[in-house]
């Protein structure tokens, strides 16, 4: 079978079925029937559903699972999230709106984000989801916000730790960030919080993402919560839950090797029993890409095959407006190319190197860069994996006016 490509990921759920890619049983050619074009997004449900299991097997029963839903905010993907995690994190009022129309209780979802805009915190206010509080300025707006709608609004502190997640693909606490209220003033924050007659919610500690070393993740999830807890002994308070983040990774290339998810669950439980401080409180972990990314594809047909230069090149009809991420051009510092096969020739063997192009102006439109395939034709679909997370709404669509990619659920 043609898994040359894609050899380091997850080849034991790539089915085929007479050389198609099966979709959650479904070939891709009767799913490329079902949307009636080309390009299109495909999510298998099942997918979902198992690394959901697999999470729950592996982490303490006492961590609730939240899903980050601006890896992937389809309203049919969050409806079937809703049914299988204990909570939603948003990073906008459009999101939070998908959230509770997904069914969510409001007591669940929480709010994060650097600038949330006022017309978001009152509407989060009136909603009475739980907002992760990221300055002092939005902490007296909240109180403002729910003065005025007579709301007992909860607020959690989101903390810039001094500390980062090590070897993360994003950086997101550890330094000089806009995120969060930076660890020493959290006791204060708390005082001020109280004051206002605001309740307490928890601490928010988020400190990187995309990350694939479990025991960098079990030595950021330990510091994450002996500072919860040492913020929460200074400030006398106990918090409803400390979300300590996340950040687990996907292979997307070669060179990498999946998350130890076991060893990550081991670790923090191991760390929460010798942890007496924050006994009995909630701990979150906040996961967007880990629990969609590997579920996607991103189906594409041939258009034309063109040689220049001794080069070949394939044509396809999708690209960078659809896949940013795919194209290396959402913050990766250097391109490799994401897993792909020829959806309709998966026992054909490869039969030689081709580069992959979309239909945009621009070199940057790169799908995959000098990649082994079979023998191509017009009219061969070839599908991006791992496409799941940061794929239809994490790209610029209407960068060259090309219609936007249907999304599919399956
Ligand atoms: C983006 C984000 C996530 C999700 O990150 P993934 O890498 O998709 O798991 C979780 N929490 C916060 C606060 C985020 O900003």
């Amino acid at each position: 079978m043609n898994a040359r490509s894609a050899e380091h990921v997850r080849l034991a759920t790539l089915e085929q079925r007479d050389g198609e890619l099966l979709v959650n049983e479904i070939p891709v050619t009767r799913l490329v029937g079902r949307v009636g074009r080309t390009p299109f997004y495909a999510y298998d449900r099942n997918l979902i559903a198992a690394r959901v299991a697999e999470l729950r097997a592996a982490l303490p029963p006492r961590v609730s699972l939240h899903y980050a839903i601006k890896a992937n905010p389809m309203p049919a993907v969050v409806g079937l999230l809703c049914d299988l995690v204990d909570g939603f994190d948003v990073a906008s009022h459009g999101e939070m709106l998908v959230a509770l129309n997904a069914g969510m209780s409001p007591r669940d979802v929480s709010f994060a984000g650097p600038a949330k805009q006022e017309y978001e915190l009152r509407a989060a206010v009136a909603a009475g989801i739980c907002i992760n509080c990221e300055s002092e300025t939005e902490l007296a707006r909240i109180a403002h916000f729910a003065d005025e709608l007579a709301v007992k609004a909860e607020v959690a502190l989101r903390v810039n730790p001094s500390f980062e997640l090590k070897g993360s693909g994003m950086k997101m606490g550890g330094s000089a960030r806009q995120f969060g209220i930076d660890a020493e003033r959290i006791p204060s924050a708390i005082e001020t919080l109280h004051g206002a007659g605001l309740q307490f919610a928890g601490l928010h500690i988020f400190c990187g993402s995309q990350n694939l070393n479990a025991d960098a993740i079990v030595e950021a999830n330990r510091r994450t919560v002996e500072l919860a807890a040492a913020l929460c002994e200074k400030a006398s308070t106990r918090p409803r839950y400390v979300n300590i983040g996340g950040g687990y990774g996907i292979p997307y290339f070669p060179s990498d090797q999946a998350l130890d998810l076991a060893r990550v669950g081991t670790g923090l439980k191991e760390m929460l029993d010798a942890e007496i401080a924050l006994d009995d409180v909630e701990i979150v972990v906040e996961l967007g890409r880990y629990l969609v990314g590997e579920a996607g594809y991103y189906v594409t047909r041939v258009s034309d095959v063109k040689i220049s230069q001794g080069q070949v090149f394939v044509m396809v009809d999708g690209g960078l407006h659809h896949h940013l991420a795919n194209s290396g051009n959402f913050g990766q510092v250097l391109r490799k190319n994401y897993p792909i096969v020829v959806g309709n020739k998966l026992d054909q063997t490869a039969a030689g190197t081709v580069t992959v192009v979309g239909p945009l102006c621009t070199p940057l439109d790169l799908v995959a860069d000098h990649v082994s395939l079979p023998e191509i034709a017009v009219g061969d679909l070839i599908v991006v994996m791992q496409s799941g997370a940061y794929g239809a709404t994490a790209s610029p669509q209407q960068f060259l006016g090309h219609p936007a990619a249907p999304e599919i659920l399956v």
